[in-house]
């Protein structure tokens, strides 16, 4: 069987078997969503959020894009950004990279095709114009890429809390607490490196400790 063909069959056991646990499994979902999460991820095939947190449909508002970046022209992230947080909102944001990422590795070593992927990893390159020493400080060549995968987290999510979204949900009270993570493929684990919230000034932010050791 052709290996499209095999997404549609495994589609519809899916159903078949949501429906025979829960007959109203559908109808619910028409209903509408109020996910209590907005996921910020890496496109990166094997990274699943909704898989690796046991997450049915409905928990998990989603912007994934080629090394988790945060770039507040991009009217991508920031139309799901405002739309998760105004108007269903969410109270947590996890912004999650992961080990070995290839849009990273591109980042540090070039090799990215010329073209979109390579315009878009300029914002990647920054991160490694700002923190070259913490990143070189790392001898071996993967867990250099992996360091610099953990300053980026810190770096985007500082940026995701700079956005005028986020600024004015906590200017008015809201609660609403950004995270950042990483997923660890050698084990399957999400580890948190840290968290923002308006009782941290931006600016004091520092890089967080090494997890994907
Ligand atoms: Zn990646």
């Amino acid at each position: 069987m052709r290996k499209y063909k095999q997404l549609l069959l495994a589609n519809k056991a899916w159903s078949f078997e949501l429906k025979d646990e829960s007959p109203d499994f559908f109808s619910r979902q028409v209903a509408g969503q109020k996910p209590d999460f907005l996921w910020i991820g890496c496109s990166d095939s094997r990274v699943s959020p909704e898989q690796m947190t046991m997450t049915p449909p409905g928990g998990m508002f989603i912007h994934r894009n080629i090394a988790n970046l945060v770039n507040d022209d991009d009217m991508n992230l920031m139309s799901v950004l405002q739309y998760a947080v105004d108007v269903l909102e969410v109270k947590h944001v996890i912004l999650c990279g992961h080990h070995g990422c290839g849009g990273i590795k591109a980042a540090l070593s070039g090799g990215a095709p010329a073209g979109p992927v390579d315009d878009w990893l300029g914002n990647a390159r920054a991160v490694y114009h700002a923190h070259t020493s913490e990143i070189e400080s790392v001898a071996d060549d993967d867990a250099r890429v992996n360091r610099f995968v953990e300053v980026n987290v810190r770096d985007q999510l500082v940026r995701l809390a700079r956005t005028s979204i986020v600024q004015n949900r906590w200017a008015s009270g809201g609660q609403l607490v950004l995270h950042g993570w990483v997923y660890d493929l050698r084990d399957g684990l999400l580890k948190p490196l840290l968290d923002l919230d308006p009782s941290k000034p931006l600016d004091e932010v520092k890089a967080p400790e090494r997890v994907l050791v």
